[in-house]
């Protein structure tokens, strides 16, 4: 097609448009918040709740395909939208990473290994879960979490009341506390013919619950690369996926533990407009499009470092870097914990 829906504003949608216009695509927005980060780059944007239903009819009629940047798009407006336009990726995709239980699950299915996790939904269903599980754990709402919001750890089984509190009532997911000596992710992409690309495994550090840097080429074992990107693509070929994905894996002794998977471009994967010939937004774009994957191979070493609230006050120190690549969201408030942009090094 050569207009491509996108629901959701921000700055993944943001670079998703920029992606599509050099492709020579066009992109239509729809994001319920004002002034939406991509709305600089789309050629038109849909301000309206997930609700109204005339809005998401006149966005999905004026578009080829749909895609989203964020996954907790409610049922009702995904319903609608695919009675009038496919959606990539798939529902099945969509709905497993929306609910920490389905992924599980479909992971454990597959033969891939998670954390062990346990289902609760009241103070006795936690107590059997810690009985089983042990400590120490941590809880998490099945639904709607991300930057680590909606988590609590349980240190010792004291902590369970307070742990479950936390939750405000909501089914969680216990998990075990996986001692893993990295974080790495995992960008892939399939395409509408089934061909599957994955890019290097990246380094993830996390600062207070939110990505800080990822780098690249990860410190892993020729084996564990090996494992990482069959993991990937087992699970994209599971579900006969279209688009990028970005999939969270701790490295441990007994080899790699998948945390979770997100079925969009990742703030994991920014590091490939640096690193790559095609980097993931317009990887995820011809993917949509139906155009044939280009190659994701990485042609350098990268940091990225996310700049987050008033971490945006350097920029002018970054710009003074020779080979340092520099992204900006276009926000007009500096909050705490919100991503204003991110800086790619070339090492
Ligand atoms: P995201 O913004 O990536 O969607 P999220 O809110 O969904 O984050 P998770 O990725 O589940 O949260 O967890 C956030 C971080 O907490 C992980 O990257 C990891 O550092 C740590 N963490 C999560 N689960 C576990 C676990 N079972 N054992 C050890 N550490 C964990
Ligand atoms: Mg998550
Ligand atoms: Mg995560």
């Amino acid at each position: 097609g050569s207009t491509i829906g996108i629901l959701g504003g921000g700055q993944l949608g943001r670079m998703l448009s920029v992606a599509a216009s050099r492709l020579g695509l066009k992109t239509h927005i729809y994001e319920p918040g004002a002034a939406p980060p991509a709305g600089h780059v789309a050629e038109k944007v849909y301000t309206a709740p997930y609700e109204d239903e005339a809005a998401l009819r006149a966005f999905a009629e004026g578009v080829d395909v749909v895609t989203y940047e964020f996954e907790n798009i409610p049922t009702s407006a995904l319903d609608l939208l695919e009675s009038l336009r496919p959606i990539h990726p798939g529902r099945r995709a969509l709905a497993i990473s929306q609910d920490r239980i389905l992924e599980k699950s479909f992971l454990n299915e597959i033969g891939l290994a998670t954390a062990p996790w346990a289902e609760v939904t009241d103070a006795a269903s936690l107590e059997a879960a810690i009985a089983r599980i042990g400590t120490p754990g941590i809880l998490k709402t099945t639904r709607l979490g991300y930057d680590g919001k909606g988590q609590a750890r349980i240190m010792a089984p004291a902590d369970a009341p307070a742990a479950l509190a936390a939750m405000g009532g909501a089914t969680a997911v216990l998990e075990g506390f996986i001692d893993f000596s990295a974080e790495v992710s995992v960008i892939a992409a399939r395409g509408a013919d089934g061909a599957v690309s994955c890019y290097d495994p990246g380094e993830n550090v996390h600062k207070n619950g939110i990505l800080h840097t990822t780098t690249v080429p990860a410190k892993l074992s020729e084996a564990l690369r090996t494992d990482a990107v069959l993991i990937a693509a087992r699970i994209l070929n599971a579900l006969g996926y279209v688009g990028v994905m970005g999939v969270e894996l701790f490295v441990t002794p007994g080899g790699l533990i998948v945390n979770e998977i997100a079925p969009r471009v990742h703030n994991s994967g920014h590091w490939t407009q640096a690193g790559c010939t095609v980097d993931q937004f317009e990887q995820h774009i011809r993917a949509v499009a139906g155009w044939p994957l280009g190659d994701g191979a990485r042609y350098a070493d990268v940091e990225m470092l996310n700049l987050i609230g008033e971490d945006v006050a350097r920029v002018p120190e970054f710009a003074r870097e020779g080979r340092t690549q520099i992204h900006l969201y276009g926000k007009a408030e500096a909050k705490p914990g919100r991503k204003m942009g991110h800086i790619n090094r070339v090492l």
